[in-house]
């Protein structure tokens, strides 16, 4: 490569990588421009080079993308969340419909002409088939808190791949009693003098504001993340919470250690419930702060149904849902007619309150064909079949970023469901467990994306796979 470090050239961009940054090439060197859109010439000055690669900042775009747009929120740019705010909504729609199928042929070599490959799940309209904006969606937040220069409690951001806040109170994927449930906590830590944490010297009180909330319930939950035992003037802060439309739940979380992990594994309630409830296609939920719950509520409905679409239920199942969370997919499967006239569901998964609140939530809905087992879904599923739970009929999986667990696809693989029903947060990871699971007799039938975090980079896939007659 002829250029070096600091240099300035025009560059055409071809392509996007998977967060969304475009790709170019000078003298057939690829070179990585964050804020970039497909198809833009852009001037860019080469920030680092690499053996293969290198890494280079926009400096102008000279012919912008039919797609480009302007960033609704003034610091898009520097925080990590939203990295396609520049991208108009259906440019990001088909970015994100090309990263699946792009993974899933590289990656899982799988081949698209013999795959019913549906459009990807837009967040155009709501659940209800009204339209909607791709913004304000989120149903959880959380803030890191920290001082400024004068000392005054803020919240904001980390910046991408940091640990350095950026200040912001008006997040626009957020729903927006959450964002003004949070000012109100800082403005307590002001009047109250509550001091933040200071992370270099693991000294100060609150690290994080903690806020859920329940979209067909209206129910809000509050929790703050402490560096301590005690928060000073709780009673103050539960009266001014109380007045907050839906307040059902002020707990305190106490995370002591140095950690990038947001909550400590105590949790004290302060005031009304330790759940928050919610509902998903007439299904009714109870949420722990532990718990994992999807964050985009109106997306989630289609989610699930593009799973039940391709479990095609018929009635008489035993259907698996792994990596169950607090029940959601196991319990919205269960309470459908076909399942509830005969049939059952099984879920596993590692977080025992979330065990506990999928239990809760059978009792709730009166659904008597759904059982929960805490562990390791790669351990329990193993055991569960060796003290004989041996009929499968669909497999539902749909685990963390990282992918399934390679024993865990290996039981799978000997359990020999008629189907498997995939739901990926990570396109990646999702062609190479896809890719295994063909080498074992599963052909990928369908491929849904279904777009849960609108202006950020990430995409939630539905994979359906069948067994292959033999
Ligand atoms: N299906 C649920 C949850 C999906 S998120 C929903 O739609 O809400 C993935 C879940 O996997 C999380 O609840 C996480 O706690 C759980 N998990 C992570 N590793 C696990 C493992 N090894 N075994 C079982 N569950 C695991």
């Amino acid at each position: 490569m002829n250029y070096k470090k600091n240099d300035t050239l025009i560059l055409k961009i071809e392509d996007m990588g998977k967060d969304g940054e475009g790709i170019g090439h000078a003298d057939g060197y690829a070179l990585f421009v964050k804020g970039a859109l497909a198809g833009e010439t852009v001037r860019v000055r080469i920030m680092k080079i690499k053996k293969q690669y290198g890494f280079a900042r926009l400096l102008e775009v000279t012919e912008p993308s039919p797609h480009r747009t302007t960033p609704l929120c003034p610091v898009a740019a520097a925080c990590g969340g939203c990295t396609l705010q520049h991208m108009d909504y259906a440019g990001q729609l088909s970015f994100k419909e090309k990263k699946v199928r792009d993974c899933l042929v590289r990656i899982g070599g799988v081949d698209m002409d013999k795959v019913e490959f549906m459009p990807i799940l837009g967040m155009e309209t709501d659940d209800a088939g009204v339209a909607a904006e791709p913004w304000h969606y989120r149903n959880k937040a959380q803030f890191p808190v920290r001082s400024d220069e004068q000392g005054n409690p803020v919240t904001g951001f980390f910046a991408g791949h940091s640990h350095r806040l950026i200040p912001a109170d008006d997040c626009r994927i957020q729903y927006p009693l959450i964002n003004k449930t949070v000012s109100l906590i800082i403005n307590f830590m002001q009047t109250y003098s509550i001091p933040a944490y200071r992370e270099a010297e693991h000294k100060g009180l609150v690290r994080h504001i903690y806020v859920r909330r329940g979209y067909h319930t209206k129910q809000m939950m509050v929790c703050l993340v402490i560096n301590g035992t005690f928060l000073p003037h709780a009673s103050e802060l539960i009266e001014m919470l109380k007045e907050i439309e839906g307040m059902t739940s002020i707990c305190l979380n106490r995370n002591t250690s140095r950690t990038n992990v947001v909550l400590g594994p105590e949790t004290e309630l302060l005031w009304g419930s330790p759940v928050i409830e919610d509902t998903i296609g007439g299904v009714k939920y109870q949420i722990s702060p532990l718990s994992f719950y999807q964050v985009n509520p109106i997306q989630t409905e289609k989610l699930y149904q593009t799973v039940l679409q391709f479990a095609d239920l018929q009635g008489g199942e035993t259907v698996w849902d792994l990596y169950c969370g607090i029940g959601t997919i196991s319990l919205f499967l269960a309470s459908q007619t076909p399942l509830k006239k005969s049939g059952r569901v099984i879920g596993v998964e590692i977080v025992p309150e979330a065990i506990e609140n999928a239990k809760a939530n059978a009792r709730l809905n009166a659904i008597t064909n759904a059982d929960f087992y805490c562990g390791a879904a790669e351990d329990v599923v193993s055991n569960l079949t060796k003290q004989g739970e041996t009929k499968a009929d669909v497999i539902v999986v749909d685990p963390p970023r990282k992918g399934c667990d390679v024993k865990l696809l290996h039981t799978i693989v000997q359990m020999s469901p008629e189907k498997i029903v995939y739901v990926s947060c990570d396109p990646a990871t999702l062609a190479r467990d896809v890719k295994m699971l063909g080498a074992e007799g599963y052909e990928v039938k369908k491929v849904r994306a279904v777009d849960m975090f609108p202006q950020g980079g990430h995409v939630e896939t539905v994979v359906g796979l069948q067994r292959k007659s033999m």
